[in-house]
């Protein structure tokens, strides 16, 4: 089978490896899908570690192509999503019922092979079946739902409630989505590109905002955002968060910033304000609604663009810079 391996920094490789077989509580998985993430260009840039070689992907919708011995809930030809994260269940962490937080914690298409590949082995627990009329194009987007569940749970939006999201790339929508749908009074997006500006109108935001233009905080409410999300992840839009924070005010630091990014915030700020500041991280227990909800998120008006496994190489080019489609992704099969 081709695969998608990572070799090292900068060294990204289309080999041919031999497709693997599904031990007892195993699947193997045709992948049809599978999503171009920010982890994964950071991988390769040589920014976030993974053992090599392995190969990468782990946005991933496909088919269920062999099931081990013992699999019950799945089998041959089910149209199925990937949650990728899997945990040692013997730390602190994962003994308080907290496993995302766990150290050793390894994940398919950065520890474990994964979905950039024509097939790929995994344990069955960690496949969902999709439902009902969503194709993996937009299957593979469950995982990047499933993390944005679980920040909205960190946030616990109140019905009528004001909310700022900071950016408006992929999770950026779903966030606004799920704000919308979470009863939200009135959003407004914050995103300097003009199309993706249109994008969050059409996921449910009230009004945009470029923070490009000169003033642009002045066409807000003065006395703040009951919720604030920063969807950016950079120093700037965590600062931005926090003087746009209402009195009582929550915010989420959902966008990953570079690791060794510093913001200045004034602590007075937080204690005048009574502000809370919240992270998220990864997708604990969220996998099964974020499959629940696919077909609710209006993900068919993301503009996606997707590449054979052997353009890959564009694929990778279209992630980075970013604004030629919301999401990018790898047809394996093709
Ligand atoms: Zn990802
Ligand atoms: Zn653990």
């Amino acid at each position: 089978m081709r695969a998608l391996s990572f070799h090292g920094a900068g060294d990204l490789r289309l080999e041919e490896l031999p497709a693997p077989e599904p031990k007892a509580g195993w699947v193997r998985l045709r992948p049809l899908a599978t999503g171009v993430c920010g982890t994964d260009a950071h991988i390769v840039r040589g920014e976030f570690p993974a053992p090599a070689p392995v190969v990468l992907g782990h946005e991933i919708a496909g088919t269920v192509d062999a099931v081990g011995a013992g699999v019950k809930h799945l089998r041959e030809g089910d149209l199925a999503t990937v949650q990728p994260n899997t945990f040692c269940g013997l730390c602190r962490h994962c003994r308080l019922g907290r496993q995302h937080l766990c150290a050793a914690m390894r994940a398919f298409g950065v520890h474990l092979n994964g979905g950039f590949a024509e097939a790929m082995a995994v344990s069955a627990g960690e496949v969902y079946r999709l439902p009902p009329g969503a194709g993996p194009r937009l299957g593979c987007l469950t995982e990047p739902l499933a993390c944005s569940i679980h920040g909205m749970d960190r946030l616990a939006v109140r019905s009528g409630s004001t909310v700022l999201v900071l950016g408006a790339g992929l999770v950026g929508l779903m966030l606004t989505r799920l704000a919308r749908l979470a009863g939200a009074g009135w959003i407004a997006v914050s995103e300097p590109d003009a199309e993706r500006r249109a994008d969050a109108v059409a996921f449910g935001a009230d009004a945009t905002a470029n923070p490009r233009a000169a003033g642009w905080k002045d066409s807000l409410p003065a006395e703040g955002f009951d919720f604030v999300i920063d969807a950016a992840g950079s120093a700037e839009t965590f600062e931005t968060a926090v003087s746009l924070a209402a009195r009582g005010g929550r915010i989420l630091v959902f966008g990953a910033a570079p690791e060794k990014a510093a913001a200045s915030i004034r602590p007075y700020e937080v204690f005048s304000k009574e502000l809370t500041i919240l992270g998220s991280l990864i997708n604990p227990n969220t996998h099964e609604r974020a499959v629940s909800l696919l077909p609710q998120m209006g993900l068919e008006k993301l503009r996606i663009l997707a590449f054979p496994l052997g353009r890959f190489q564009e694929a990778f080019a279209a992630q980075t810079a970013g604004t030629a489609a919301t999401k990018v992704e790898i047809l394996p099969q093709e």
